[in-house]
């Protein structure tokens, strides 16, 4: 099974924290023509567990590249955000993703 993604934009919006990798800073800094280092002052944050970069949030607490009409950064958004909910997701999250489940069928 996976899931279709509704694009209600409620992952991009609920608290928590969108890691970076260090290729993923460099193919978001290209997209928006930014230098790394100015991309990495203005967008990251250190990671929880200080292993690592991730985004920074807007004051809403949504990420800092969702706008009304999606991701800023749709064509490069970072693995974390592509594999959800399929590759990862938790308890409950069908309450707030609106997902629709797909039955994967053998061919
Ligand atoms: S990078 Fe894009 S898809 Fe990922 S959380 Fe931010 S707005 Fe959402
Ligand atoms: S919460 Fe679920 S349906 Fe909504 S944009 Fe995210 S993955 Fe897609």
């Amino acid at each position: 099974m996976h899931y279709q993604c509704q694009r209600c934009g409620a992952c991009c919006q609920w608290p928590g924290q969108v890691r970076v990798t260090e290729a993923e800073i460099t193919a978001l800094s290209h997209f928006l023509k930014m230098d790394e280092n100015a991309f990495i002052q203005k967008y990251t944050r250190l990671r929880m567990d200080r292993q690592g970069l991730a985004l920074v949030d807007q004051d809403s607490g949504a990420c800092v590249f969702y706008q009304a009409n999606g991701c800023l950064v749709n064509p490069v958004k970072p693995q974390q955000c592509i594999d959800f909910p399929d590759h990862w997701n938790f308890p409950g999250f069908e309450k707030i993703c609106k997902a629709k489940p797909i039955v994967d069928r053998a061919a």
